[in-house]
């Protein structure tokens, strides 16, 4: 059990409940549970909850010593044919790295969430490159933010008060006053009701609209203009502007977005480039999500479905882990991270789960961990791949960088032994 206060104010806490990260959280902690997650939104407030986690080990049916868990969790996965490890959320890049050694260890596949909800976006910037910015930069330059096919209210609730429209900036110092607010409504999928501007463009004309918009940009005249005939008028505020950041979401959940738009939309804002400054951002998701992608990039050159069954990293970028479960190449998985909600069934697999919550997965071999930001410190990424310190305001059970690193060291010296 970590060394943590039980009673205060933790400040300067940070929030993994969706990518904005906010990390000016102050928790007030009473009796070690958290009674007050001050500043956060009502995502954030759901996200810490009250501190209360599960903290067991479990061997199928049975409770057991964390070293029996381990114990029979390197047996499961020594003996496999062929592992998956899942980078799952809510875990620090710290567990995701000690994640990549067994994976390593084990010349298994190693995959995160993004492959079944980014992968199109990831390969895009692969191909094309990227036109980012931090969000301290667009807070501080941006003077027409677009909102494209989102509004990040529901699922972003602080992005709006943190980062645009609506702070000052060093070169937007009357903060919403200061900014050109457009929102393109696709399908839909609505922008920010406030917005100075609206365009209306049909789900299946999303596409042809970003060519409309290229086309116009480099001064050439269309036949016909897809929408409610606002584009030309976007194109006249686009680049008027000083800074324009164009946001959308990569993560919307539900019926995934089309999967031509991120490199659409990058090509978008190179071409913008040439007439004033701009970027292109995406919206991401909560639970340290983009640092498994930072984590693997660094360990391995590749941000998802890293194949080590060479003995060295290869790309596998069509056989992520949803296809590789349904296909049934692999015989065991181990999922490090919180283990409910993962995008396959582990059902005929057999199966190690370490993480939060880690015991109510129906897995072979469970061991319950803390979360990352709540129970235990370390790293987490930001939507737009800064790092950030997470502090642990309540303690929790065994941390799980610790177990993950404890696991591979087992696994390491089975191997080492046989060879
Ligand atoms: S906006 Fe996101 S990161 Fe910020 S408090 Fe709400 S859920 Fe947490």
């Amino acid at each position: 059990m970590s060394q943590m206060p039980v009673g205060g104010l933790v400040e300067h806490v940070t929030c993994l409940g969706c990518g904005c990260s906010c990390d000016d959280i102050a928790v007030a902690v009473r009796d070690g549970r958290i009674a007050e997650a001050r500043g956060a939104c009502a995502l954030g407030v759901s996200w810490f909850g009250d501190g209360r986690v599960p903290a067991i080990a479990r061997a199928r049916e049975s409770t057991v010593t964390l070293d029996a868990a381990l114990d029979a969790a390197a047996t499961i996965l020594d003996q496999a044919r062929r592992v998956l490890v899942f980078l799952a959320l809510d875990v620090s890049c710290e567990t995701q790295r000690a994640a990549v050694e067994v994976a390593d260890t084990l010349h298994a596949v190693i995959d995160g969430v993004s492959s079944s909800t980014v992968a199109a976006a990831v390969l895009a910037a692969q191909r094309r490159g990227r036109v980012s910015a931090t969000l301290g930069e667009i807070r501080n330059r941006a003077d027409c933010v677009v909102f494209w096919g989102t509004d990040p209210a529901a699922r972003y609730p602080r992005y709006s008060s943190r980062y645009a429209p609506e702070p000052a900036g060093l070169f937007v110092p009357d903060g919403r006053r200061s900014r050109r607010l457009v929102s393109v409504d696709v399908g839909d999928a609505r922008g920010p009701a406030d917005a100075d501007t609206r365009i209306r463009v049909r789900a299946d004309q999303e596409l042809d609209a970003i060519a409309a918009l290229r086309v116009m940009l480099a001064g050439r005249s269309l036949g016909s203009v897809p929408g409610d005939g606002g584009l030309a008028e976007l194109v006249r505020t686009l680049t008027a502007s000083h800074y324009v950041v164009i946001v959308y979401d990569a993560e919307p959940g539900g019926l995934p977005p089309e999967p031509a738009r991120a490199e659409s939309l990058t090509a978008l804002g190179q071409q913008l480039n040439a007439v004033t400054r701009a970027c292109v951002t995406p919206l991401r998701a909560g639970g340290n999500r983009v640092g498994a992608e930072s984590v693997l990039t660094w360990q391995t050159g590749y941000p998802m479905t890293v194949d080590f069954s060479r003995g060295h990293p290869r790309f596998r970028p069509d056989d992520g882990a949803r296809a590789l479960v349904a296909a049934g190449a692999v015989d065991a998985v181990l999922v490090v991270g919180r283990a409910l909600g993962i995008p396959f069934a582990l059902d005929g697999l057999r199966s190690v789960a370490i993480g939060p919550a880690a015991s109510e997965a129906p897995c072979e071999v469970a061991v319950d961990t803390g979360v990352a930001g709540i129970h235990e410190g370390g790293t987490a990424f930001r939507m737009d791949d800064v790092p950030l310190p997470l502090r642990a305001p309540v303690p929790g059970p065994p941390v799980a960088a610790d177990v993950v690193r404890s696991l591979a060291q087992r696994i390491g010296t089975r191997r080492t032994r046989r060879s």
